[in-house]
């Protein structure tokens, strides 16, 4: 029990607002901690939660593929990377969509973290849709990463992020919502960060090949 107390006074649970704030400017103050703060916590007890950090992405893995084919109507990766594709609950996909998810390291003042990034969040990052940077200007290899992504690197935002659901105590990997840098534009119709919450977990439960963090 002593060993106990002295392990949880080190490093207590943050304190978490799990709503959010319908207020832009008070949603950019929600759970906002250093990065050094978040590696050091058990990311299952952060399920669904959002947290900010302020920092710049340093770089962009060439690990891993930066884009991938998903199903346009459950929005999931598809089996295969080269046609016929294919969707595991929907059948053939013969127009799939093309959605960023590339890894890329984020730094705050405190430390640096791996990021990943997916369509449709990851959109606004190099502010060009994925589709057009492979199929209307070429940049069709997976593992080379273009010009509009590699120009992504030290601007400074206000990251919106989550823990990457396979993250385990120590080997911590986010999961990129928004960029809170200015008032978000009222755009009616557009689903909310919120909503588009599980689209994201269930491309990440499909890549459980892929390592959690870059070497
Ligand atoms: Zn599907």
């Amino acid at each position: 029990m002593p060993k106990y107390k002295t392990m949880f006074t080190a490093n207590p649970p943050l304190q978490v607002v799990k709503q959010k704030y319908p207020d832009h400017e008070k949603e950019k103050t929600r759970n906002w901690y250093s990065l050094s703060q978040l590696i050091a916590q058990n990311p299952l007890t952060y399920k669904s939660v959002r947290f900010i950090c302020e920092g710049s992405i340093v770089s962009v893995s060439t690990n891993d593929n930066w884009y991938q084919y998903t199903c346009r109507k459950c929005k999931k990766k598809l089996m295969s990377d080269t046609p016929p594709f294919e969707c595991r609950d929907d059948g053939l996909q013969p127009e799939p969509e093309i959605s960023y998810c590339f890894r890329a390291i984020v730094a705050d003042d405190t430390t640096t973290t791996p990021f990943v990034f997916f369509s449709p969040n990851a959109d606004v990052v190099p502010n060009i849709k994925c589709s057009k940077l492979v199929k209307e200007q070429g940049y069709s290899n997976p593992k080379e990463i273009p010009p509009a992504l590699e120009s992504i690197k030290g601007k400074r935002h206000i990251f919106q992020f989550h823990f990457n659901q396979s993250s385990k105590k120590g080997i911590v990997e986010f999961v990129f919502d928004a960029f809170l840098d200015s008032p978000r534009p009222d755009t009616g119709k557009r689903p909310t960060f919120e909503d588009l919450d599980n689209t994201n977990e269930m491309d990440i439960k499909r890549q459980k090949s892929t390592p959690i963090i870059d070497e």
